[in-house]
């Protein structure tokens, strides 16, 4: 469906748990966050229903997210449920990829199509600084375990974050010049965590590879060629280059609040309806999605919420 401005509202990014086994230095406090009673998230059954509302207004794309989704109990359901679901064409996920190489045979059985697996540093040292807990050749086993289970167009995400990874853009580069992967770089939002660590504008991934070909825009990313490479390089601005005028995304969290910008305070509580309640909560929510975010104008998101309690 439409939203207010006539964007056509097609992509449900859903949250999982805001668990997560990492401790991502610009996205969650060193102590983690406190396991809530299990009555405080949305069932397996609630996030399908809510899937299924949506799917019935027109969302075709899921992306399955976090915390990390990989966390939570029962996430081989979900993806089969969603899957399953008339008028869903693609469910994707986002991952650390810490669990993959348990997880990635299963979630490719239970039809998800694709994944995205965020990764930081190629350098064990580096890694294991920023996620406080984690082991980057955990990331790597991963990594081959999607590719073993037939994942293709796997996306690697990369925050910028200035004074820890700049100096990697030309590896990331070079891994998608060498293999069939795209390398999105995310300009770091302040949001959380993230509004303490230092920004760094995408365009310094133009600046260490002028090379770099325009290939067009996909979904919130512009992407490029690499001359003579695999893969593709893409950037994602969402301080420098707003792409809020052709958003088609909703959010829901785990505890069941639709978010219809990740950027708003607004927050559609969803849970304890069902049917056609259900499906006008999420109705009024899309109708009532903003025009724009304004974190160009504030300095900080108006989130409400940590990245990792929301869905990234
Ligand atoms: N745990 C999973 C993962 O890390 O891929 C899924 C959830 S995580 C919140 C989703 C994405 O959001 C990750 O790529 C992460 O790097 C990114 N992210 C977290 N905080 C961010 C911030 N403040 N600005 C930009 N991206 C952020
Ligand atoms: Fe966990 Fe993902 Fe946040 Fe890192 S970015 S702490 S992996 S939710």
């Amino acid at each position: 469906m439409l939203d207010g401005c006539a964007r056509e509202i097609t992509y449900l990014r859903l949250s999982a748990t805001d668990l997560c086994n990492l401790r991502c230095r610009y996205c969650m406090p060193a102590e983690g966050v406190a396991k809530r009673e299990h009555s405080g998230i949305c069932s397996i059954e609630e996030l399908t229903e809510i899937t299924r509302q949506a799917a019935a207004l027109g969302v075709r794309k899921v992306r399955i997210t976090g915390g990390e989704p990989l966390v939570r109990r029962g996430i081989i359901t979900l993806c089969r449920n969603i899957a399953a679901l008339d008028g869903v064409e693609e469910v994707c996920l986002t991952t650390n990829g810490m669990a993959l190489p348990r997880f990635a045979a299963p979630l490719r059985e239970a039809g998800v199509s694709r994944l995205n697996v965020s990764l930081d540093t190629l350098r064990p040292d580096r890694f294991a600084h920023m996620t406080r807990v984690g082991r980057l050749d955990h990331v790597l086993d991963g990594l081959r375990a999607a590719k073993a289970a037939g994942f293709t167009g796997t996306k690697l995400n990369v925050v910028l974050l200035k004074g820890f990874n700049e100096d990697e853009i030309p590896d990331f580069v070079d891994l998608a010049c060498r293999y069939p992967l795209e390398v999105r770089f995310i300009e770091l939002m302040p949001i959380g965590e993230g509004a303490q660590v230092e920004f760094l504008p995408a365009s310094a991934v133009l600046d260490a590879y002028p090379a770099l070909e325009e290939a067009g825009e996909s979904g919130s990313a512009r992407r490029y060629r690499i001359p003579g490479g695999e893969g593709m390089v893409g950037l994602i601005e969402p301080l420098s280059h707003r792409f809020c005028h052709r958003c088609d995304r909703i959010r829901v969290t785990a505890d069941g609040k639709l978010k219809p910008c990740l950027h708003s305070g607004q927050e559609i509580p969803l849970r304890g309806l069902a049917g056609e309640g259900l499906r006008e909560a999420i109705r009024s929510g899309i109708t009532a999605k903003p025009p724009r975010h304004y974190m160009a104008e504030t300095g900080r998101s108006g989130a409400g919420r940590r990245m990792n309690q929301i869905g990234g």
